[in-house]
């Protein structure tokens, strides 16, 4: 997996980086990456305040309205709990959108290991923001073309059928040999998240459990096609929505943050802010002295040991890393 998710991205990279143009390109890719971010957030916000003041509303209308409704003191605490919590959200986005501009790249590689890393491994999921705000928030460090992935959604999804239908096509994954008809046309809107997570596949209606049977996604990097079950369930948790033959269709920011999230929890079940006692970075350069094969090693509480591998490109005296994903070493 090493390989697909680094390897196939050097070239790309470092035609990147041949361009002249090249650092104010990554300058204005991370600013727009950041901002688009922020203002994403800020939908959500919106939503918790209606609904806060909504559920504020009728918790007033029970208790102090002389009307008699159904959990009224639950909403008249929860609704503005919920409006409070957009409001955060709202001025967090706020500022982060009007900081977004300030991209700052590192010289130093240990330096930028140290960022990087303690931000998207180390920092508990806050209460209001999120595992992938923090990644966002150091995403500086990673070529543009890179983090272009994480913004689309790089599957299409195919519905497997028993029998075939007009203009229906057969479908094989790549991976386990699952082959199908398959019709094009059903459920095409399928939104590809985490929501259909192991641990809770057997709690699903019988229809999602057929349909996750029946489910097939297609890489719109490389055109393979692999088996919802193989995407999901039977790679590593590390890998997974990850195509296992380009490395490149993704599923978005959300994934990137359960890929980490995931990692953390096969550590501790603790949320808490790690503290790290050393981060040491092993470097061995390639023939191109611009790129360079790190080992990063995480030693701290509560998590022990973590060695994780990456590519690094050293550009105009600027360090960048490869790839965002927790790749072991
Ligand atoms: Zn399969
Ligand atoms: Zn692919």
């Amino acid at each position: 997996m090493r390989d697909i998710l680094i390897e196939n991205r050097i070239p790309e990279i470092i035609g990147f980086f041949d361009r002249s143009e090249s650092m104010t390109k990554q300058d204005e890719g991370i600013t727009q990456i950041k901002k688009s971010k922020a203002l994403s957030n800020f939908g959500i916000a919106s939503v918790l305040i209606v609904l806060g003041a909504l559920a504020s509303i009728y918790g007033i209308a029970d208790v102090f309205g002389g009307k008699k409704l159904p959990m009224g003191v639950l909403f008249l605490i929860g609704g503005p709990i919920m409006a409070f919590g957009g409001v955060y959200m709202v001025f967090s986005s706020l500022g982060r959108a009007a900081t977004a501009a300030q991209v700052r790249f590192e010289t130093d590689l240990e330096q930028l290991c140290r960022a990087f890393y303690s931000n998207v491994f180390c920092k508990k999921t806050t209460d209001f923001g999120s595992k992938d705000d923090q990644i966002v928030d150091v995403s500086q460090f990673i070529p543009v073309p890179v983090l272009e992935d994480y913004r689309k959604s790089g599957w299409g999804t195919l519905i497997g059928k028993r029998k075939p239908r007009s203009g229906g096509q057969p479908v094989e994954c790549a991976q386990c040999d699952k082959k199908s008809e398959h019709s094009e046309t059903h459920y095409s809107s399928i939104p590809i998240s985490t929501k259909y997570r192991e641990e809770f596949r057997h709690e699903e209606p019988a229809e999602t459990q057929n349909l996750i049977k029946n489910l097939y996604l297609k890489c719109q990097g490389c055109s393979s096609v692999i088996c919802y079950e193989c995407l999901a369930y039977s790679a590593p948790k590390t890998q997974r929505f990850l195509c296992p033959v380009c490395g490149k269709a993704t599923n978005g920011w959300d994934g990137l943050a359960s890929r980490w999230m995931n990692l953390r929890y096969s550590k501790t079940d603790q949320d808490v802010d790690f503290s790290l006692s050393s981060v040491v970075v092993d470097k061995v350069p390639r023939s191109d002295a611009r790129i360079v094969d790190v080992t990063i090693t995480l030693s701290g509480t509560p998590f022990g040991k973590l060695t994780l591998a990456n590519v690094a490109f050293h550009i105009d005296d600027k360090w960048f890393l490869a790839s965002p994903e927790p790749i072991l070493g």
